[in-house]
């Protein structure tokens, strides 16, 4: 057979297209392009009737196919990029999450910056410091409490706009009197930040931290550390130290948290001490966004902090990678593509050949079995520099305090007397409890019925400032019926306790408590919660109650007091991880609790207080309830000791979703060859948003048999997809049922 010679056939590129299946579709460059186009680059191609954007994955000189047309790629954006160490691992993540190229990296690019917004010319805020209110220049109330939110730096006008909760309009009437400047230079943002760094000495533990990665470093080696440090132990300044000699290296940091909005405090540290951050939230315009990732990409930019996706930063040559907070849950995206950025985060590491450095007071299951493994190495700080000893919880048993009170007591008196104390020390104290609202459930006492939403299998909470019923799983809400929805009887009551009941029984029982309400329905405006806390930090209220987003946010020096109610409330929840959750959460904000100079109380309440996680999160003993909670692990093959998988299936018709996941679980029982496979069968909530749900979950015996049992299914045809029935593939997953 006569081949033609390599040069002769046509250029074609494989390109990535957000759509599931495929990894990437066949395209003819035109000669045009020929010589510009690279693996990465960003480009446009029709697809069906439509033009739509993807990225060139591979180039090749080959002969077209002869089963299809192929067609032209018919625009080209060389200025959207990616390098390829960030393709490969893009790569590598769509493989082990199952996911196409293409959806991969819909996650991993801003949408701005894939369609191609243009890159907006950064307006910068600066405020003139020490600017006073005068005669000749007044501002009024509204414009001084604007003024006094600016953060002290300059920054971003969108950024400025959040963190004041105002309009630009409203800063430019500041500037016009000289409270603030608002320019388009850059310059000024990076000449004002003059390194107003933190001159702590470095405690010897802290020194040997830094020496450790350091050597990593410099020998270029992957290595993954996990640095393992009670809070306020002085982890953010190892970090800050490392990513110091990172960027005189000349390469670039990623440094991800599990949430941005929620701690500022880490963030202004961060710009504090370096020139060229990046700080990416979800609050910037579409011009901004692209302005950012142009300038990441382009090398402008030394240090990134963000949130899981701050993980695919196109930097031309990281050289370090943070995870503060490894153990969070939130580093796990639920939605496609379904990727676990820690555990990506090692990958890339090693990939990249550098260290990745992963930071908790409360390491997960996960990293501590690393650790023992000898895959981690663990980097201890165990004292804090500014002493300051962690308070020992006090755990009340709520079965006795129910007792005592004689009656069904929801706070017990331990607690409000404590209160009563903070508040008048004037000190501040943070209440606790995971569930919004005023009470989770409403039945009817003459028949026993209680009202669930009718989108969804699930109790509807009562809202009494609202004077709605809501359901928590789809939204849906309406008023509080009068009679019972069956038997018609004036009989419904409410049960159980929500938040919002929660401020209004303490602000009852301690006369002259005020309370502020931090949650999902007090934080309904965007961004509410940064000014809610900035309310408490300049103390609006004596006490704070709210769900497990305060948890996070816990920096307050004049807090001295913190209570978790219902502590053992997510050791009911059908989840391996609800006692590892539990345990973490308690130790959290025990460590938390007492930040500043005064000490702190914590007041647990629990009616299960025998519960391991409870009882050795309260008395400061981690490896016992590590090696305990490993051990079941072990036994009944949970991760660390096993790789799971979940299949997920759901749709309008019940008989549909049954009849797929039924055809499907015969396949994977099939393909099982030693795998565990548990269902298929309708997942806890078993109706949804008017979808019915059907799960099952794979246990192998580590994620590397986990990704033979789905290449497998591959290998025999993969599972046929249904038109009326949607199926997941969740790798790894967090939410078990
Ligand atoms: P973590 O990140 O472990 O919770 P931080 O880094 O926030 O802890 O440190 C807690 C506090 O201790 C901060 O106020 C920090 O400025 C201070 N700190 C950290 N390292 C030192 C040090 N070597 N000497 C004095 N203070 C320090
Ligand atoms: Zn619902």
């Amino acid at each position: 057979m006569n081949l033609p010679p390599v040069t002769d056939l046509p250029l074609i590129a494989d390109v990535a297209i957000d759509c599931p299946g495929r990894d990437s579709y066949s395209y003819l460059v035109p000669p045009e392009l020929a010589a510009a186009i690279r693996p990465g680059d960003c480009v446009s191609v029709p697809f069906g009737p439509r033009r739509l954007r993807g990225f060139v994955v591979s180039l090749e000189r080959r002969q077209p196919s002869s089963d299809y047309v192929t067609r032209d790629i018919v625009g080209h954006q060389p200025e959207v990029t990616l390098p390829p160490h960030l393709l490969r691992l893009i790569q590598w993540g769509a493989r082990y999450y199952r996911c196409s190229m293409g959806e991969f990296l819909a996650g991993a690019v801003p949408a701005p910056v894939r369609e191609g917004a243009a890159p907006e010319r950064q307006v910068i805020v600066a405020k003139t410091v020490g600017f006073v209110s005068t005669l000749t220049q007044p501002l009024n109330k509204r414009q001084q409490m604007v003024y006094d939110a600016l953060p002290a730096d300059p920054v971003l006008l969108s950024e400025a706009c959040r963190a004041a909760a105002t309009t630009r309009a409203t800063l430019e009437k500041l500037a016009a009197v000289g409270a603030l400047t608002i320019s388009e230079d850059q310059q000024i943002r990076e000449l004002r930040l003059s390194a107003r760094q933190e001159h702590h000495p470095l405690t010897g533990e802290q020194q040997i931290a830094i020496d450790i990665v350091k050597t990593a470093l410099v020998k270029g080696v992957s290595q993954p550390f996990l640095l393992h440090g009670v809070t306020g132990s002085g982890k953010t300044l190892v970090y800050l130290e490392l990513a110091a000699q990172v960027i005189a290296a000349g390469r670039q940091v990623l440094f991800l948290l599990p949430e941005i909005a929620l701690t500022p405090q880490l963030a202004a540290r961060v710009r504090n001490r370096f020139e060229r951050v990046a700080v990416l939230h979800s609050g910037f315009t579409d011009g901004e966004r692209a302005e950012q990732w142009r300038r990441v990409a382009a090398g402008e930019i030394d240090l990134v902090v963000g949130t899981r996706s701050a993980l695919f930063a196109p930097f031309p040559a990281p050289g370090l990678i943070i995870v503060d907070e490894e153990h969070e849950q939130s580093y796990k995206q639920e939605s496609v593509p379904r990727y676990h950025a820690r555990d990506l985060a090692i990958v890339y590491a090693g990939q990249l050949g550098i260290p990745v450095l992963l930071g908790s007071a409360t390491p997960s299951m996960e990293s501590i079995h690393n650790a023992r493994q000898g895959r981690y190495q663990v980097l201890s700080l165990k004292n804090r520099p500014l002493g300051g000893k962690l308070p020992a919880p006090i755990l009340v048993d709520m079965r006795e305090e129910c007792h005592a009170q004689r009656r069904s007591a929801t706070i017990c008196r331990e607690l409000l007397t404590r209160l009563k104390q903070v508040k008048d020390a004037g000190e501040q104290a943070i209440v606790l409890l995971n569930r919004r609202g005023w009470s989770p459930v409403i039945s009817c006492q003459s028949c026993g019925t209680t009202l669930t939403c009718k989108h969804c299998d699930i109790s509807l909470t009562y809202h009494r400032a609202a004077a709605k019923v809501k359901c928590h799983y789809c939204g849906n809400e309406g008023p509080l019926p009068r009679t019972c929805p069956s038997c018609s009887q004036a009989t419904l009551s409410t049960f159980g306790l929500g938040t919002e009941q929660l401020a209004t029984q303490l602000a009852a029982d301690v006369p002259g408590l005020t309370v502020l309400r931090v949650d999902a329905d007090t934080v309904a405006e965007r961004q509410g919660h940064a000014k809610l806390f900035q309310a408490f930090g300049n103390g609006a209220a004596d006490c704070l109650v709210g769900t497990q987003m305060v948890a996070k946010g816990l920096d307050f020096p004049r807090v001295t007091l913190v209570g978790i109610v219902a502590a053992d409330r997510g050791l009911s929840l059908p989840d391996f991880r609800a006692a590892e959750r539990t345990f973490q959460l308690v130790a959290q904000v025990a460590g938390r609790a007492g930040r500043g100079e005064r000490p702190g109380t914590v007041v647990v309440q629990a009616f299960d207080t025998e519960a391991p996680a409870l009882r050795c999160a309260v008395d400061h003993r981690p490896k016992t309830f590590v090696d305990a909670e490993l051990a079941l692990r072990q036994q009944y093959g949970y991760p660390p000791y096993a790789g799971l998988i979940r299949f997920m299936w759901h749709g309008e018709s019940a008989a549909k979703v049954q009849l797929v996941a039924t055809a499907h679980g015969q396949i994977l029982n099939e393909v099982a060859q030693g795998c565990v496979v548990l269902g298929p069968n309708p997942a806890a909530v078993a109706f949804s948003k008017n979808q019915h749900r059907w799960h099952a979950l794979i246990k192998a015996g580590s994620r590397g048999a986990a990704q033979a049992f789905l290449d497998r299914i591959d290998a025999a045809g993969g599972l046929k997809r249904h038109a009326a029935v949607h199926m997941a593939v969740d790798v790894d997953p967090y939410q078990t049922s």
